[in-house]
């Protein structure tokens, strides 16, 4: 048995201080008030708190699955059934299968998650949300990452023994955009909250006003409905080696990714950029693999 200290009580620490603690001595330290990191649930006040970071899980892999079924038994974790509809299905036949889902939902909210994608804000600990309250005006409405429709269906066939052919193919309808801009003077010195506090988000283009206008988050604009198509080929050589052939996008499937929906970098005027798209779907792209395992 070692005695072992490890720094951090966030999820990575607790994990990893879990199975330590099986076989060894372990003791964790962390520099915050409490336990649990990034997944820590702060009190504001008597019976107020709010989640500082992970509000839900999505776990994928066999292993997660199956630690988060204790916490189920245990009570730490339940299931979230948000405003969603998932419909799924799945069958098998000798050389073949098919598999898919469907689903309907309305993903509403102030919130994206730590980020604020609209604005090109990628970094957790950068995002204005938390500081600056003028970035909640009409702030509520469909998020990035609503889509009223999903659907994927995927599958594969055994042509021989040795030869397997797979394929997977998506479709999403449009995302809804907003348009950013500067706040108005009026909401700066008056507005409905009475002014803001000298420490407002300064002359930045992330609000929900755009030439002047209210444009409240997710209705400016629709963004396309996108379909993707990814084909594979499977040759086995031996019982430790094949050759893989896969093709994405075979059909040359065209499509914005993602257009910018800042509306204006000085105030009143509309940016030229604003509505253009800032990615593509990936072209056609075939990619040969050969695989050895020892
Ligand atoms: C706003 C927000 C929303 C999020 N939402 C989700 C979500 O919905 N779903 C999801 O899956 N993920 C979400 N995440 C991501 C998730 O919170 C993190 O990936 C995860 O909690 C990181 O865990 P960690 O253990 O790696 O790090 P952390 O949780 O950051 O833990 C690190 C710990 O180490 C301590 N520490 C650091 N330095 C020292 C030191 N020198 N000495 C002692 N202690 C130290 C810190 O105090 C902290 O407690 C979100 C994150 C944020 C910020």
């Amino acid at each position: 048995m070692m005695d072992i200290c490890i720094l951090g009580s966030g999820v990575a620490g607790s994990t990893i201080a879990n199975l330590l603690s099986k076989k060894h001595s372990v003791h964790v330290f962390d520099k915050a008030r409490g336990p649990g990191g990034r997944s820590s649930n702060k009190r504001f006040k008597t019976n107020l708190s709010f989640d500082h970071g992970v509000q839900y899980i999505s776990p994928k892999s066999k292993a997660f699955i199956k630690f988060t079924e204790k916490l189920f038994k245990k009570r730490i974790l339940k299931t979230w059934n948000g405003n969603h509809l998932d419909f799924t299905f799945e069958k098998t036949w000798d050389r073949y299968f098919i598999s898919g889902s469907a689903t309907v939902m309305s993903l509403k909210g102030t919130y994206e998650g730590g980020v604020d994608s609209r604005s090109g804000q990628n970094d957790y600990g950068i995002t204005e949300a938390y500081d600056h309250p003028e970035s909640d005006f009409y702030n509520y409405g469909l998020l990035p990452n609503h889509r009223d429709f999903k659907a994927n269906v995927f599958g594969g066939y055994d042509i021989t023994d040795n030869i397997s052919f797979g394929y997977s193919f998506r479709y999403e309808s449009a995302r809804y955009y907003s348009c950013q801009g500067a706040l108005p003077t009026y909401y700066r010195t008056d507005g409905p909250t009475g002014g803001l506090p000298s420490t407002f988000y300064g002359n930045g283009f992330s609000y929900n006003f755009c030439h002047g206008n209210i444009v409240p988050r997710g209705q400016a604009f629709k963004g396309d409905e996108l379909y993707s198509l990814d084909t594979s080929f499977n040759f086995k050589i031996d019982d430790s080696s094949f050759i893989q052939i896969n093709m994405f996008n075979p059909f040359n499937l065209k499509g914005v990714d993602q257009y910018q929906n800042t509306g204006e970098v000085s105030a009143g005027e509309v940016w030229e950029r604003y509505q253009q798209p800032l990615s593509y779907v990936s072209p056609r792209q075939i990619v040969l693999e050969y695989v050895k395992t020892f």
